[in-house]
């Protein structure tokens, strides 16, 4: 059975929901619940914190005995397993729900999800939606992670209308306006870790942590991509580790005496591989960051390796912040899914360092593809793509 245009509008309803768990539910999926009953809705719930109620418990709470002959609709697949909560879909038959309509399917490969029970009691079960694209876009750090067991990498980067990022190498401009760093922090919140390059680290000085008042539910580690391990143990990062952990990725071209000193100030410091250098040949005509620069030069670190020792450590999503070589890097090595590209009113002109390529590409030109409309924040505009060059492009059917 297929889904009707009013199923389709309920559903992404659902869907809108589920976002509301933004940082209070991962490593947990973000799912969100209406309940329809003779085309009105009389539940609503979202899953709103880890370990707490899903989002069908949620719903089915608020409507009361309303939701006795309801329809479902729910962004993911009704859970059928006993984990810290009782599974949704018995949650559903009790409540008497008669109908289910769900977005995305239960991913993995265990047999047995909601929908097969719930059809099984003879409830009628419609889904998944044919198109799940919406519904994975609901959590899609979720259902990356979970399919390819490695961390879901997010790249920042704010640029001016010509597209430069700086005015000039190696200084700090800033662009964007406090609506536009409200939603840097806002995003921040959702990731388990928020990651910059040790030069950035260096210009900018900065704290990495959740601020404008927003509560993740664990606040993200705080990365720095440090090869020489030549971080100043008077960094502001090392000043607020009550507030979240450093991790610094060096490696071995990295002394002992500078890996030392970075412990003794707190952080943590994984020693991870060099890679490779980019033959002469073979060198970028331009990229994110310097206009031309070395992406990766020889003493940088293994960013694949990097990352797998971030999901071995339990990091399983990255917010990537700068600078721009290592976005550059990031994306040429296909290790990046998604970038936030915050845009601001203003121009930098041909001295300022080029984003993309020699300044006249564009993401597209990278790889990237568009997820939707921009949003505005102030004066700013957000405009988030997609990765679509790889074969671990999350693009699951
Ligand atoms: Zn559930």
């Amino acid at each position: 059975m297929s889904l009707s245009e009013s199923d389709r509008e309920w559903l992404l309803q659902a869907a809108s929901l589920a976002g509301r768990g933004w940082g209070r539910v991962h490593p947990n999926p973000m799912v969100g619940c209406v309940l329809i009953r003779d085309g009105k809705r009389v539940g609503e719930g979202w899953h709103e914190e880890y370990g707490g109620p899903h989002a069908e418990v949620n719903a089915i709470r608020s409507a009361g005995d309303a939701a006795r002959g309801a329809t479902a609709y729910v962004s993911l697949e009704p859970c059928s397993h006993h984990g810290k909560t009782p599974p949704c879909a018995e949650a559903l038959l009790e409540a008497g729900v008669t109908r289910v309509v769900f977005g995305a399917p239960e991913p993995g490969d265990e047999p047995g999800g909601g929908g097969e029970l719930l059809a099984q009691a003879g409830i009628e079960v419609v889904g998944p939606a044919a198109d799940v694209r919406p519904f994975h876009d609901v959590d899609p750090v979720f259902f990356y992670t979970t399919r390819y067991q490695r961390p879901y990498l997010a790249l920042k980067l704010a640029v001016s209308l010509d597209a430069r990022i700086a005015a000039r190498a190696g200084e700090r401009t800033p662009l964007t306006g406090d609506e536009a760093n409200r939603e840097v922090h806002r995003l921040r919140s959702g990731f388990d870790a928020v990651l910059v390059g040790g030069e950035t680290a260096r210009v900018d000085d900065p704290l990495l942590t959740v601020r404008y008042g927003m509560d993740p539910r664990i606040p993200p580690t705080r990365i720095v991509l440090d090869p020489s391990a030549a971080l100043s143990a008077d960094a502001s990062l090392f000043r607020t580790q009550d507030e979240a952990p450093v991790l610094i990725f060096a490696t071995e071209a990295a002394s002992a005496e500078r890996v030392g000193t970075l412990r003794d100030a707190g952080a943590q410091v994984e020693i991870v591989p060099a890679a490779e250098p980019i033959p002469q040949g073979d060198l970028p005509q331009g990229n994110l960051a310097q206009g031309g620069g070395v992406v990766q030069r020889e003493g940088g670190a293994n960013l694949e390796k990097m990352l797998e020792r971030c999901w071995s450590l339990g990091i399983r999503s990255v917010f990537c912040e700068g600078g721009g070589r290592l976005a550059t890097a990031l994306t040429r090595e296909e290790l990046a899914q998604r970038l936030y590209l915050f845009k601001a009113p203003l121009t930098l002109g041909p001295g300022g360092v080029p984003a993309f390529g020699d300044g006249d590409s564009t993401p597209e030109d990278l790889g990237w593809s568009s997820t939707g409309e921009p949003i505005r924040f102030g004066p700013d505009l957000l405009l988030t793509y997609d990765y679509e060059g790889s074969p671990t492009a999350f693009r699951e059917v």
